[in-house]
């Protein structure tokens, strides 16, 4: 009875048990019933005894320390199984000349979890697994694999990147299912990282895979990246970045610069926009493109644009009480920011703090953002445009517009992307493509800036369609907040 209620158990429970544990259970069964076999020929109180604790020691073995090792789905070496396995043989080995380790991710797992559900996906990732390591028993015997995480698996053997590019079962050709039940395709990726010597640390290889893995990932015709050159002075450059960013804020390295916006008629300032300039010790300065989009990825952007949010607040409000006749300046916010749940609460507190009435602050959001389809983000626009801020769509243009965010977006202000003035100097047809979305936002009744004006012809044609305002190098780069005040404010 006992037997018969744990079997039934562990069938219901089958997802949970794994693979291992399971097997383990029906050995020990087939082990028990044997015992009990004997015990009819031949009674013997100490055999019970002996395998009553045979059954405990095991049973303790395979739920408190089986998993540890191993994965449930695939029965294969789980994470910690993997790199434990790695580092053996990485210690054993004469030598690990030629060997990498591959981080291989199937990519649209996640579609195919939804189609099936959870069970039938875990038989799906089951199966892949028996054909990556099949296809890699045809190119050698020499390796160790793993399932490392829901859509990834590791491994660990030979390669030359020459005799067999793809590495593993050929990764351009995509996975489908034999099953007749299934109808799906697993797009694979691979990030490759060589073993260089044998005090190697194996996580750290790991990463170098996954961060390569990262260069490729979704690429129609790429589908594998060893990381090496370019790739590899990448990660390096971010992580120096990322080693030095708190220390950055403490030494205050982030300076405000401000880009004078002018009426396009009067020439006259009428606004401005915050750009961040960091600035080191030794002087040299960086710019927004080399470290924005490592601390878009790191999320430590959002601390960056309240620090230069605080800048521009307390710049405002010294200028006000000295009684300045002071313009709106727009501050960039990172598209990562608004999926945040707290960022409206710590724009209040800064604003508030600084006594800002907040039509003064303009607050600028790159066109990717309105097409995130990101709930928080709607919300979180729709708050700071009740709150009275305006709301400027950057960078129109540049990506996939889509129309309908003017009708379901808080938009007040469009900024025309640079590339379409770059467009007005090659072909009439892109001074066409201008007009027509001028004309466009017009008719929305949205005031409309253009940035990036370097020319006099530039500036010629934009004034001719009526474009409001205007920001470029034509009039004024960006500056130090101290020169705007000096040169503009009080020029
Ligand atoms: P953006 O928001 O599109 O800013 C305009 C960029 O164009 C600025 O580059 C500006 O210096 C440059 N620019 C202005 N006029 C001209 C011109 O006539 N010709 C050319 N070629 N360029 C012009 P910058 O300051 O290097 O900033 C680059 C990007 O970095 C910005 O693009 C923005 O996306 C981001 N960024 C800068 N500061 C911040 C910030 O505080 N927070 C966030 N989240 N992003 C920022
Ligand atoms: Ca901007
Ligand atoms: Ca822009």
């Amino acid at each position: 009875l006992l037997y018969i209620g744990v079997g039934l158990n562990a069938k219901s429970n089958y997802v949970f048990l794994g693979k291992v544990r399971v097997r383990t259970l029906i050995g020990l069964m087939v082990f028990d019933i044997t015992v009990i076999l004997y015990q009819f020929i031949n009674r013997y109180i100490l055999v019970t005894g002996l395998a009553i604790a045979f059954n405990i020691v095991i049973l303790i073995i395979i739920f408190y320390f089986v998993d540890v090792i191993f994965d449930e789905v695939t029965g294969l070496k789980n994470k910690e199984g993997f790199k434990r396995s790695c580092s053996e043989y990485i210690k054993k080995a004469r030598s690990v000349d030629g060997y990498y380790i591959f981080k291989l991710e199937i990519y649209n797992l996640k579609v195919i979890n939804e189609k099936y559900g959870y069970e039938e996906s875990n038989e799906i990732i089951n199966f892949l697994s028996k054909r990556i390591e099949t296809s890699l028993k045809d190119f050698t015997n020499d390796y160790i694999i793993g399932r490392i995480g829901g859509d990834d698996f590791a491994i660990m053997a030979p390669y030359d990147g020459v005799s067999h590019p793809d590495m593993v079962c050929n990764l351009q050709t995509v996975m489908g299912s034999d099953d007749p039940k299934y109808d799906y395709v697993a797009y694979l990726y691979a990030g490759a990282c060589e073993i260089k010597d044998k005090k190697s640390d194996v996580t750290t290889i790991l990463d170098n895979a996954d961060y390569a893995l990262g260069y490729i990932r979704g690429k129609y015709n790429n589908h594998i990246a060893v990381y090496e050159g370019r790739i590899q002075e990448d990660d390096k450059n971010t992580k120096e970045i990322e080693q030095r960013e708190r220390q950055a804020i403490e030494n205050d390295e982030f300076a405000l610069y401000l880009q004078p916006i002018y009426d396009t008629k009067t020439q006259r300032v009428v606004s401005a926009e915050a750009l961040v300039r960091w600035i080191p010790e030794d002087g040299k300065i960086i710019s927004p493109g080399a470290f924005i989009p490592i601390f878009e990825k790191n999320g430590f952007i959002t601390k960056l644009d309240l620090l230069i949010f605080s800048k521009v607040c307390r710049n405002l409000r010294k200028w006000l009480d000295e009684g300045l006749n002071v313009v709106p300046v727009s501050v960039n916010f990172s598209r990562i920011d608004m999926m945040s749940n707290n960022i409206i609460m710590d724009i209040m507190s800064i604003i508030n703090a600084h006594r800002i009435p907040h039509e003064l602050i303009k607050i600028e959001i790159t066109e990717s953002a309105f097409n995130d389809n990101d709930d928080r983000t709607i919300e979180n626009m729709k708050t700071l445009h009740d709150e009275g801020f305006k709301i400027m769509m950057d960078d129109f243009g540049s990506g996939y517009s889509n129309l309908n965010m003017f009708r379901e977006m808080p938009i007040d202000i469009v900024k025309i992307d640079m590339v379409f003035l770059k467009n007005i100097e090659i072909s009439d047809n892109g001074k066409i493509v201008v007009k027509s979305v001028v004309e466009m936002t017009k008719k929305l009744g949205l005031p409309v800036v253009v940035e990036g004006v370097e020319t006099d012809e530039q500036y010629d044609f934009i004034n001719n369609i009526d474009c409001e305002m205007t920001q470029g190098y034509l009039f004024s780069k960006p500056i130090p907040a101290g020169d705007f005040e000096k040169n503009i404010l009080r020029g």
